[in-house]
């Protein structure tokens, strides 16, 4: 059986690691803090209304009325699960709730 200390140690080490994923995530978010919160308001609301088509149209329409880069964030969502307009809200909006990074380490 583990020892306190030992525990401690691992913790520290999970702690250190997810301090450093966190920070190379934050780092490569290409959407400022508030375009990534307005986008899941903006989801949030025409998706609860009409529902998801299975497309990133609306996610789309988003970054190109606020002249964002569609060909760098599009692939960055997909990389959080957002390959269509709810997934971005409900996966996406889960790790980056309020912008912030929320989740960051999978479940082991
Ligand atoms: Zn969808």
């Amino acid at each position: 059986m583990a020892t306190k200390e030992a525990k401690a140690r691992r913790r520290a080490i999970v702690q250190g690691m997810s301090d450093c994923v966190r920070a190379a995530q934050e780092a490569a978010r290409p959407i400022g803090r508030e375009d990534l919160r307005a986008l899941f308001d903006h989801l949030d609301d025409v998706v609860g209304r009409e529902g998801c088509d299975n497309t990133l149209r609306r996610t789309r329409a988003f970054l190109q009325g606020r002249s964002l880069d569609q060909a760098v964030i599009v692939p960055w969502l997909g990389e959080y699960g957002g390959y269509c307009d709810c997934e971005v809200l409900a996966n996406v909006g889960e790790r980056w709730r309020e912008g912030h990074l929320v989740a960051f380490l999978p479940r082991l």
